[in-house]
């Protein structure tokens, strides 16, 4: 299960579409206890509706984008970790955690991330 995987997501509005591609660095909850998918910045790309991104900076770090239309937001980007957070989870967790090196968890543990 190391290869293939991938997670799609649209926003409400269908205005926006982000891909992600291979296997995903790990899984966590953010602060609020919302369960995210992590993944290395490189392998996310918005397939749909780039323009309609509205990015903002989110107090905790990291940039928030979101759809300008419906309001809701797609991703979290950590550029100074190189990492792309994503709401959801649908992945295969055993595999996704030990591709995590343990500074990259422990600069998003500082963030507020849980593990
Ligand atoms: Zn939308």
């Amino acid at each position: 299960m190391s290869n293939g995987l991938y997670q799609q997501l649209e926003c409400r509005c269908g205005a926006i579409c982000l891909l992600a591609c291979g296997t995903p660095l790990g899984m966590a909850s953010t602060a609020a206890g919302e369960a995210v998918t992590l993944w290395s910045r490189e392998v996310v790309q918005i397939c749909q509706g780039l323009d309609d991104l509205d990015s903002r900076e989110e107090a905790s770090g990291g940039d928030v984008q979101a759809c300008r239309h419906c309001g809701e937001a797609l991703l979290v980007q950590h550029d100074e970790v190189g990492v792309v957070v994503v709401p959801w989870a649908s992945v295969d967790n055993d595999s996704a955690a030990a591709m995590m090196a343990t500074s990259t968890r422990e600069r998003l543990e500082a963030l507020g991330y849980r593990f």
